[in-house]
């Protein structure tokens, strides 16, 4: 295989640095973005001790500027980006007859937008050396609809529209571009959930339970090998069956 440069948004989180793992266990070299510095530190030091080094760099996706510097960052210690996995994201859920104009923005500017500000300045360089992979992590969520998130369905739905119109434009360069759906994985964000509405939850899965992080790496480390060459413009669900629509 060959190693390429990876870089990973929201590394730092349980999907993110199940992503990280799986992609360095690949081979390659791994950097991912944070907000808040100790915190990334004490990650990396984590990491460390478990074999795994991880470049760092600061960076808030939800913003412009702040993006184009990360990757700026991440190019002078490892190297032009081949692989961009767009995971970093937020949920601020409530009824949309009561969601504020913050609630709907958050979202929209982690989750969408980001893949606008993280992926802007990481195309050309892709496109000049006719290699690259770029997924999104989406949601079942977005193929579905969910009560109380018209703001996170609406984003993420919003991804594999994104996907799907960079894999038209950029076939050509070698650059790959796909979305990756999960079901409900245990990670922070699910642990928010009240517990007997996780149990609901699990009951209505085939496979009969939520998801591991590593399930989601896995199939990211699938779309990101070499191999993959053909894959393009696709939405991969993995849920446990829980969703099989598009
Ligand atoms: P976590 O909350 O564990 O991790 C999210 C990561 O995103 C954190 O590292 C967080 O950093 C980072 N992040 C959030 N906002 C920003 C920002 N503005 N700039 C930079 N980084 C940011 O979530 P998960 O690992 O569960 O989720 C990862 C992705 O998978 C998300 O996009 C989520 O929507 C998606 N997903 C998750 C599912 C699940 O069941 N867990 C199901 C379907 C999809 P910080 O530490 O600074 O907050």
């Amino acid at each position: 295989m060959t190693a390429r440069v990876a870089l990973v948004t929201g590394g730092i989180g349980g999907i993110g640095t199940a992503i990280c793992r799986h992609l360095a266990q690949a081979g390659h070299r791994v950097a991912t973005n944070y907000r808040d510095e100790g915190k990334a530190k004490a990650w990396q030091a984590a990491q460390k001790a478990d074999g795994f080094e991880f470049a760092l760099a600061a960076g808030d996706v939800s913003d412009v500027a702040s993006s184009e510097a990360m990757v700026r960052e991440i190019e002078s210690q490892l190297g032009p980006i081949d692989i961009l996995i767009n995971n970093a994201g937020i949920t601020r859920d409530t009824t949309f007859h009561k969601m504020s104009a913050l609630q709907w923005q958050e979202v929209i500017n982690t989750n969408l937008n980001s893949c606008f500000n993280v992926t802007r300045p990481v195309i050309d360089g892709m496109r000049a050396r006719k290699w690259g992979r770029i997924v999104q992590i989406s949601s079942i969520n977005g193929q579905k609809g969910q009560y109380g998130q018209a703001n996170y369905a609406a984003s993420k739905a919003g991804m594999h529209g994104f996907t799907i119109s960079l894999a038209q434009e950029n076939a050509k360069f070698g650059i790959t571009v796909n979305t990756v759906s999960p079901g409900y994985v245990l990670t922070e964000m699910v642990r928010a959930v009240p517990e007997d509405v996780r149990a609901k939850i699990a009951a209505q899965i085939p496979v009969g339970r939520l998801g591991e992080p590593e399930e989601i790496a896995y199939a990211v480390g699938f779309l990101t090998a070499e191999q993959a060459s053909w894959i393009t413009g696709a939405n991969l669900s993995i849920n446990g069956g829980h969703y099989m629509g598009w």
